[in-house]
């Protein structure tokens, strides 16, 4: 039988090259508390996303949780159910309070057609997520959050790298909170960051991240601790090298599987958007079980019989959790209900083999019936 396939595989510098990266800490002891490595990624980071403010943290999730603690927000926070736990937590934790509007059936992103449409006199952010990589329309969510004088925060888990009109993602919004998970594009083991556009957000999450210490006797801020350690700026800084590389390769898989599976009745591929340098983070794909002959858990038990792990990447809603004790109702975004039931995100990482895709492709459309 054959190895494994697992949906996805996290991205490793040669093992000599992060040896040779983490040796001076042993010469200086220095392993975390904002360290010359973390200086170092974040001066790299800072060009290579295109933005003139980035602040590195230990995951993505403390990135949402702390910025939104930054900006010292009240009332409702208008955001997409069809995204990981972390953006929806981020708010509650905040004590904020959700306000789930449906995704656009294309993108998966928010509907900006719905979203104005949700906004109260208690409204005080918006928290779009750019799902997949899928950019979020952009010019409309501004212009709604100028109109009414809201705040954004895009959720930019599964965003690193990419551009929207040749200007990074992080130049967008009030601020974007990444993700550099080891499942994600660009990995430090565990780690986040915030572009931003005003430095006194930064200042406030520097803070935050360090237990809202202000000065060696001053604590204004009941913060966190999530610092980036010198480990994990290591990590980065090996991997950043590779990061065009890895985008090219995973592009050339994300084709493969397209040439494959499109044209099929019945199944939606992701959308291409225009003006979009892609990072190929994820291939989704829904199965529309009445046209394409099978459904969803067919086709992932089909892989899994192979030995390959695909992910229903995301279900349940998050407006669903028991977390949450039926406090929302799923039927108000009933886009975002349709695709979490049938959407499967494919296997998708640098070094997937193309026979393996094509293996993918086939075990998928031998699952039609008739
Ligand atoms: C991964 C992810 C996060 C959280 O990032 P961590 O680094 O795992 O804390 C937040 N939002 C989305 C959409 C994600 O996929």
């Amino acid at each position: 039988m054959a190895d494994k396939i697992l949906v996805t595989r996290s991205s490793m510098p040669d093992i000599e090259e992060y040896m040779d990266e983490i040796r001076s800490l042993w010469d200086t002891r220095w392993l975390t508390n904002m360290g010359p490595k973390h200086a170092r990624l974040q001066a790299e980071l800072r060009r290579y996303m295109g933005v003139e403010n980035v602040e590195l943290l230990t995951n993505g999730h403390m990135s949402l949780e702390l910025t939104l603690q930054a900006m010292n927000l009240q009332g409702e926070v208008i955001t997409t159910p069809f995204t990981f736990a972390s953006t929806t937590h981020a708010i509650v934790r905040n004590r904020l309070e959700p306000v789930f509007c449906d995704i656009n059936p294309v993108t998966f992103t928010i509907d900006t057609r719905q979203l104005e449409s949700l906004i109260t006199d208690r409204t005080c952010a918006i928290l779009p997520v750019h799902v997949y990589g899928n950019v979020c329309d952009i010019e409309e969510i501004e212009r709604i959050a100028h109109k009414y004088e809201l705040k954004v925060i895009y959720d930019a888990a599964h965003t690193f790298g990419e551009t929207y009109k040749g200007k990074g993602l992080g130049t967008f919004g009030d601020a974007s909170c990444f993700s550099f998970h080891a499942t994600k594009v660009f990995n430090t083991i565990e780690g986040g960051a915030v572009t931003y556009s005003d430095k006194r957000l930064g200042e406030k999450l520097y803070e935050l991240k360090n237990f809202g210490i202000h000065g060696p006797e001053e604590v204004d801020a009941v913060g966190a601790n999530a610092k980036m350690n010198e480990y994990c700026a290591a990590m980065g800084l090996c991997n950043l090298k590779h990061i065009d590389e890895e985008i090219i390769k995973r592009g050339r898989i994300a084709e493969r599987y397209r040439t494959g599976l499109s044209g099929v009745d019945g199944i939606q591929l992701n959308a291409i958007q225009a003006d979009v340098k892609c990072n190929y983070a994820y291939f989704p794909v829904v199965f529309e079980e009445k046209i394409f002959g099978a459904s969803r858990a067919e086709v992932c038990d089909a892989l899994a019989e192979q030995g390959i792990g695909a992910r229903k990447y995301f279900y349940p809603l998050t407006n669903t959790f028991t977390a949450f004790h039926g406090k929302y109702d799923a039927s108000q975004t009933p886009v975002a209900l349709h695709v979490s039931k049938r959407v499967l995100t494919l296997p998708l990482y640098a070094d997937l083999a193309i026979k393996e895709v094509d293996r993918i492709c086939e075990i998928i459309l031998n699952c039609r019936k008739g």
